[in-house]
């Protein structure tokens, strides 16, 4: 939990996000601690994407403030257009990586290329050390020896991999998952929760997840946050939501889905 001395490394304060006549996120307050694992469940069509989305600066908000890893930034007057440069948009995007529910892998590129090309490119980091920092990665996940492969080649869960890989070669400090397994066949789910699991584990890097999978969520979450109409209707400690909800809406949402 957040405290005077350890600052949040993600806030919201006071966030409003429209589409249009449709406000999705209405004065929205949520933080999360350095180092915290953060699971959002929710009905379809609640936010939960949009949040994610405007932590990753892909979405600009019409009014409030959000601070990253002590980078702020402010969204006045409703034009829903970024206020902030590109530079400072810049500042807060490479403290985060995001891990898509369709993957989004660079298909003309091999997998060590799709890993290797960011660092290169936005962090300028030398070619050399990127591919050794990649191969270590790629190894952690399991597919070291699938390095000169193409996408397509892979299955969606070995895809989902190197998607997770390649998030991390950034070193991100805050790493945002939304659905990462839903666009899987069942049998391919559980190797992509084992990375995910093991990095739950790391103490310093702060997760947000989006999940359907209640039972992953109650296993590695410090925190999970019920989400309904671009509220948090309720949150608390996984054996408390899962175990005993508060909110009707809580109840409700998890019968449907349980
Ligand atoms: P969730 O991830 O919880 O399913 P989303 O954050 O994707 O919810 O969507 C929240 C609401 O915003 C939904 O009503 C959705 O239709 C709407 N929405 C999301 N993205 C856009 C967009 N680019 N343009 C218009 N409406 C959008
Ligand atoms: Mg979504």
């Amino acid at each position: 939990m957040t405290d005077n001395i350890h600052p949040p490394i993600i806030e919201f304060s006071d966030v409003t996000k429209r589409f249009g006549i449709l406000t999705v996120l209405d004065h929205f307050n949520f933080s999360v601690a350095k180092g915290e694992k953060v699971t959002l469940i929710g009905p379809s069509g609640s936010g939960k994407s949009t949040v994610l989305r405007i932590l990753m600066t892909l979405e600009p908000f019409q009014d409030g403030k959000l601070t990253l890893a002590g980078t702020s930034y402010h969204e006045q007057g409703g034009k829903g257009r970024f206020h902030a440069s590109e530079k400072h948009l810049r500042q807060i995007r490479n403290h985060v990586g995001m891990v898509f529910q369709s993957f989004n892998l660079f298909p003309h590129m091999t997998v060590l290329r799709n890993v290797v090309e960011a660092p290169v490119r936005v962090l300028g980091m030398a070619r050399a050390e990127a591919e050794a920092r990649a191969l270590e990665l790629l190894r952690m996940v399991g597919l070291a020896d699938k390095k000169d492969h193409y996408p397509v080649q892979l299955s969606g869960g070995q895809q989902q991999r190197v998607a997770i890989a390649r998030a991390l070669a950034m070193r991100p400090r805050v790493l945002l998952f939304d659905e990462p397994t839903s666009a899987l066949d069942p049998q391919l789910v559980g190797e992509v929760l084992s990375v995910i699991r093991a990095l739950a584990h790391e103490h310093e890097l702060t997760m947000l997840l989006v999940t359907h999978e209640m039972r992953f969520a109650r296993e590695v979450s410090d925190r999970v946050c019920f989400f309904d109409k671009g509220r948090i209707c309720e949150q608390g400690a996984p054996e408390q939501i899962f175990g005993s909800p508060q909110a009707d809406r809580t109840r409700e949402f998890l019968s449907s889905v349980l």
